[in-house]
C-alpha cells in the first residue's frame, strides 16, 4: 500500500523567495508545447459542452491560451464550430476512441486544427493505445496529439510511448467530477503532477481539473506542469455555450456540468450509463477576457514570489511546504468567519 502523503493543491504552499524582478511584465509565462502549439498564457479551456465552443475558442486565443472544442456533437456540428473560429491553428478539438473517431479526426485535421485531443476519462487503456497508433499512422508525426487522462507515472509514460505529445494529468479532481466517489479511484491532483513530472519521456504535462484559482495554477506549474486545463474557472462567463438563467431574485447563472454527468449523457446520446459527474449552475461572471486577465495577474505575481522569470526557473527554484488545516484556514481570507 502507498501510505506516503499524497498531496492535494490545498495541502501545500510555496515558500516566498528573494526576487530581483522589478515588474511582472519581465516574466515570461509562455508555454511551448511542441509541433507548433505555442501559448503566451499556459491555460487551456476544457473540452466540455458548457465550456468550449467557438466563442470560448476565440476568446481564449485572444488571451494567449487555447480552447479544445468538445466532441459531444456530430462531426458536422464540430466542424461547423471550428469553421466559425478565425484562428483554427490556435484551437484544439477533441475526439474519442470509439465509433467514428477516425473520421472525426480526419475532418478536424482537414479544417486545420493545431491540436487533436484524445479525450477519455481513463486514458491509460488498451483502446487509447490502439487509437494513438492509428492516429499516428494516419496523420504522421507533425500533428500535436494531446491525450488523457492519466494519474500515474506509468500512465504518462505509456501514453507518450504510444504517440502522445502532451498528456492531461489528474483523475477525479475536477469540480464537477464524482469519479473518486463512484469508483474509489484517483490520485490527489497535485500529487499526480509530482508523479507525472518524474517522466523521462519527451512529453508535456497538462494539469487538468481541480484548479480553483491562480495560486493552484502556480502550484501545478511549479510541480512540473507545462500548462493547465480549466473548466470551472471559466464556467459562467459570457463565452460559454448556453444562455444566462435568471432566478426569481434576479440573480444570473449559467449551467456547468461534467461530461459524464447523467444530464450531459442524456443530452448528447439520449440515455445514461454509469455517471461520474454532476450538473450544476454557477453565477454569471462577465467576459472570459476579464476573468483571464485577473488570473494572469495572479500567475505573474506567483512567478515573482518564487523569484522566477520563466517556467524553467519556477520549477528549479520552487520550494513546496506542507500546510496544516490551520495553515489553510489562515491562508484563506478569514475576516467574515472570525469570532469577535
Ligand atoms: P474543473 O476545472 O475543476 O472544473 O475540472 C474540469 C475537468 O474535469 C475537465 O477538463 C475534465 O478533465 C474533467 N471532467 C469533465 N467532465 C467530467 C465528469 O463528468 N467527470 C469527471 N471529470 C470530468
Amino acid at each position: 500500500m502507498n501510505q506516503k502523503q499524497n498531496l492535494a493543491y490545498d495541502d501545500v504552499l510555496l515558500q516566498p523567495q528573494y526576487s530581483d524582478i522589478r515588474s511582472r511584465t519581465e516574466i515570461d509565462i509562455s508555454a511551448e508545447l511542441g509541433k507548433g502549439v505555442n501559448l503566451s498564457l499556459p491555460i487551456f479551456a476544457s473540452p466540455m459542452d458548457t465550456i468550449s465552443e467557438c466563442m470560448m475558442a476565440h476568446a481564449m486565443s485572444e488571451c494567449g491560451g487555447a480552447a479544445i472544442i468538445h466532441r459531444y456533437n456530430t462531426i458536422q456540428e464540430q466542424a461547423k464550430l471550428l469553421n466559425k473560429v478565425e484562428t483554427p491553428r490556435n484551437v484544439g478539438a477533441a475526439i474519442g476512441i470509439t465509433g467514428d473517431y477516425l473520421e472525426r479526426a480526419a475532418a478536424l485535421v482537414e479544417y486545420g486544427v493545431g491540436l487533436l485531443c484524445v479525450d477519455v476519462a481513463h486514458g491509460h487503456h488498451i483502446m487509447m493505445k490502439e487509437a494513438l497508433f492509428k492516429l499516428r499512422d494516419l496523420f504522421g508525426d507533425d500533428l500535436h496529439i494531446m491525450a488523457g487522462n492519466v494519474a500515474t507515472l506509468e500512465g504518462i509514460n505509456d501514453l507518450a510511448d504510444w504517440g502522445a505529445d502532451s498528456v492531461r494529468c489528474n483523475i477525479g479532481g475536477g469540480s464537477i467530477c464524482s469519479t473518486r466517489i463512484q469508483t474509489g479511484h484517483g490520485v490527489p491532483g497535485l500529487q499526480t503532477i509530482f508523479e507525472c513530472a518524474k517522466t523521462d519521456r519527451d512529453v508535456k504535462i497538462i494539469a487538468d481539473g481541480g484548479i480553483k484559482n491562480s495560486g493552484d495554477i502556480i502550484k501545478a506549474l511549479a510541480a512540473g506542469a507545462d500548462a493547465v486545463m480549466v473548466g470551472s474557472l471559466l464556467a459562467g462567463t459570457r463565452e460559454t455555450p448556453g444562455s444566462i438563467i435568471k432566478d426569481r431574485e434576479g440573480h444570473a447563472w449559467k449551467e456547468y456540468r461534467g461530461m459524464a454527468s447523467k444530464e450531459a449523457q442524456i443530452s448528447w446520446r439520449g440515455k445514461y450509463s454509469s455517471f461520474e459527474g454532476v450538473a450544476s449552475r454557477v453565477p454569471y461572471r462577465g467576459t472570459v477576457g476579464d476573468v483571464i486577465r485577473d488570473l494572469e495577474r495572479g500567475v505573474r505575481s506567483g512567478f515573482s514570489y518564487s523569484g522566477a522569470r520563466n517556467l524553467t526557473e519556477l520549477q528549479s527554484k520552487a520550494k513546496f511546504m506542507v500546510q496544516t488545516p490551520s495553515g489553510l484556514s489562515e491562508s484563506r481570507t478569514h475576516i467574515t468567519t472570525r469570532k469577535w
